[in-house]
């Protein structure tokens, strides 16, 4: 265990986790940031980003993790490509366990995010990282010219959509119901697009395969229960993500979905116990949001540790 205290660990390095290094660096707070072997969280899953401020063109999310990273490293951020495996929030400094090692801090920020959702259908285990996906951006191009299946009605099917016709022959959206989440700019570029087929009102209920991968999916028509079979090789889920809090191991309250719940402005029901970002926020999830919220964190880090005089 190292006899070091920090100030702050940020645990976790999409936009929330960046930010909340950036401004903790700058507030002097010299801030040890865990990004994990994956860092830079969804935005790294993420083709083209056009809603995020100050990028006129549009940015890649790699790209702009990459800009917010070296931002927050210019400021002194210390940031460790490693995984937090748990954390003790039972007595003070507060305990961070990273692959057998122990760093202390006064306070953290959780800035972990969420990951993907999957179906849990009949037939998905078999075929997960191979014909069915998550991530269109890392995977899109192993379905060249092949006909594929994108599962959701929300911004992320229809991107996964829109930036699977690169390379697809034909993209097929399946969606539960007839009302779509997606914003009106991503559907309306999804129904415009003529490689693009949106079928409404259906769910699948298993996926074929055979031994060179997958071969389809049975649909089933939700009003009626209807089946028919449809044939593609590739598939991509895109209904959404689950929060990464398992690690806290029920130290810190969350909703009955995993959400961490703010207690007073960002900080959890634990003193000095920050959290900000997608591991947090039910409505919005979007990176600007995220960012925004992991300065709020940082600001509210950097205060708590002036008035607890540390
Ligand atoms: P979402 O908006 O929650 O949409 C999830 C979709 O999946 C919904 O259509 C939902 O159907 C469907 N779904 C959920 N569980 C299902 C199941 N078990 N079986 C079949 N369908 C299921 O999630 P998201 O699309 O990942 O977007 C999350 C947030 O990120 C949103 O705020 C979005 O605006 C944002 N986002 C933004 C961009 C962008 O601006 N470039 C890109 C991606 C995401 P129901 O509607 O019937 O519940």
């Amino acid at each position: 265990m190292s006899n070091d205290v920090r100030n702050v660990i940020i645990i976790g390095s999409g936009p929330a986790g960046y930010t909340a290094g950036l401004y903790t660096a700058r507030a002097m707070l010299e801030p040890l940031l865990f990004a994990g072997y994956m860092s830079g969280g969804q935005l790294m899953l993420t083709s083209d980003v056009e809603n995020f401020p100050g990028y006129p063109e549009g940015v890649t999310g790699p790209e702009m993790m990459m800009h917010i990273r070296s931002q927050s490293e210019r400021f002194g951020c210390e940031v460790v490509d490693k995984n937090v495996e748990s954390v003790d929030l039972s007595s003070k400094p507060y305990k961070v366990s990273v692959e057998g090692e122990v760093f202390k801090a006064n306070a953290l920020i959780v800035c972990t995010g969420a990951e993907s959702i999957w179906l849990g259908v009949e037939g998905e285990e078999e075929q997960k990282g191979r014909g069915i996906s998550t991530c269109a951006t890392c995977d899109g191009a192993f379905f060249k010219d092949q006909e594929v299946l994108v599962v959701g009605g929300g911004d992320s099917a229809m991107e996964e959509a829109s930036f699977l016709t690169r390379f697809a022959s034909k993209v097929t959206i399946i969606h539960r119901r007839d009302v779509f989440r997606a914003s009106n700019i991503m559907l309306e570029r999804a129904i415009k697009n003529p490689k693009i087929d949106i079928k409404k009102w259906r769910k699948v209920t298993s996926w074929l395969s055979d031994e060179n991968g997958l071969t389809g999916a049975i649909l089933e028509d939700t009003r009626n229960g209807e089946k028919e079979e449809i044939n593609v090789t590739g598939a991509f889920i895109a209904i959404g993500h689950k929060p990464i809090t398992s690690f806290l191991k029920n130290q810190v309250e969350t909703d009955e979905e995993g959400y961490i719940l703010h207690k007073e402005n960002t900080m959890t029901n634990v003193d000095g116990v920050f959290a900000a970002g997608d591991v947090v926020d039910t409505r919005y999830k979007q990176a600007i949001t995220a960012a925004g919220m992991g300065c709020q964190a940082a600001i509210d880090c950097e205060k708590w540790l002036e008035e607890n005089e540390y």
